[in-house]
């Protein structure tokens, strides 16, 4: 039986790599703002429909430097249900994480639990488009602009989220993307920061360049988090698989919501009307109860048969050592969370996954399910 993992990268033909390579040999410009970096910087805001990306060396650097890049301190609405670089990036930023709970349709920060949340020393909110479902950003906002909050999304899951038409990095003051490997677009390592204005840009540019400005004026304490040439040429040439490499995420998604609607004790989440998904993720919800089984059954049974599915997001990063102590990252503040990480399981998606594994994978959940 072959091996499943959770996900595996979108990798075009190597043949068509040689003639970047060729390219990068013969200019001898292997990072700094070269030509495929001003090009997938380009050709990423017409696909995205944004005003302006700045490319990173990765996802966490990127959220580092936005965070500095608006300035923020002191304290940060977040939530815990995400991966950890989402809280990691405020500490390394010497700002205090305030954990918020999470709505239990969509797993987003639930903006009614903001405003109980906010103090004195509350600068910003740090909302994350979760599995690549959107946040309630109209309540977000509007909660920003009552109190003057900055707004920064972790937008590590939403590459080519649209809204009503629009893509869903518009809004906020910034949002981050991240290119790992395992996301839906990838550069092997990567991120960006979306931002509305040249100015901010150009600010952004210079801090993931050590704060250089030319070639003698430092004006800012930056860091390196450039993104390098060969990296910025794989994402061009995978920017051409990008429609494809989606239409087909989107295809096994409906293949798992036909086959496991009827299993009880199953729940996933649907397509949300006026919203262009990328099926980043797929994951679902274990009743213990109803499906006679734990989620760690499921996981330890489908490992047992070569499928690598993985508990995203569990632990929740309120529940890490580090975070544990907050005050706001008592579980008894965080209900909805702590239950979604008990429950949650993410199933394999991705494009070169057959359909026939999906209704293998399914075939398991039941077996399972029936067994005693
Ligand atoms: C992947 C991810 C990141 C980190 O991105 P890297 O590019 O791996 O540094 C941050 N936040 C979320 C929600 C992620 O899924």
């Amino acid at each position: 039986m072959n091996k499943i993992p959770v996900t595996s990268p979108l990798l075009p033909p190597l043949e068509e790599f040689q003639p970047y390579l060729e390219k990068i040999w013969e200019s001898k410009w292997l990072t700094n703002n070269g030509q495929f970096h001003q090009q997938l910087e380009q050709e990423l805001c017409d696909y995205l429909g944004v005003k302006h990306v700045c490319l990173f060396g990765n996802g966490t650097l990127a959220l580092i430097t936005a965070l500095q890049a608006l300035r923020i301190t002191g304290e940060v609405i977040t939530t815990p249900f995400s991966f950890v670089a989402t809280t990691h990036s405020l500490w390394w930023n010497n700002i205090k994480p305030v954990f918020v709970d999470i709505e239990p349709e969509t797993f987003n920060l639930d903006p009614e639990k903001i405003e109980a949340a906010i103090t004195p020393h509350t600068t910003a909110l740090m909302p994350v488009h979760v599995y690549g479902n959107p946040c309630n950003i109209e309540a977000i906002q509007q909660i920003a602009d009552t109190y003057n909050l900055k707004v920064l999304y972790d937008a590590a899951h939403a590459f080519g989220l649209e809204k009503d038409g629009e893509s869903v990095l518009n809004f906020g003051d910034l949002s981050v993307l991240s290119f790992h490997a395992t996301k839906v677009f990838n550069t092997f390592e990567g991120g960006a920061i979306i931002c509305h204005d040249e100015k901010m840009k150009q600010h952004i540019d210079d801090l993931k360049n050590f704060g250089f400005r030319g070639e003698t004026k430092v004006i800012a304490p930056g860091i390196n988090a450039k993104m390098n040439e060969v990296q910025a040429a794989f994402g061009l040439m995978q920017l051409k698989y990008i429609d494809k490499a989606i239409a087909r995420r989107k295809e096994i998604a409906e293949t798992y919501r036909e086959k496991l609607k009827d299993i009880p004790g199953i729940r996933f989440l649907n397509d949300l009307p006026g919203i262009k998904h990328a099926y980043s993720y797929f994951p679902v919800l274990i009743n213990e109860t109803e499906y006679g089984k734990s989620r760690d059954e499921l996981y330890e049974h489908l490992k047992e048969n070569n499928i690598f599915a993985r508990r995203y997001f569990y632990p929740l990063i309120s529940n890490f050592p580090t975070y544990k102590g907050l005050p706001s990252a008592a579980p008894g503040n965080l209900p909805v969370a702590n239950e979604v990480a008990e429950k949650v399981i993410c199933l394999p998606i991705y494009p070169d996954l057959e359909i026939s594994d999906v209704n293998r994978i399914v075939e398991i959940l039941k077996t399972l399910l029936y067994s005693v």
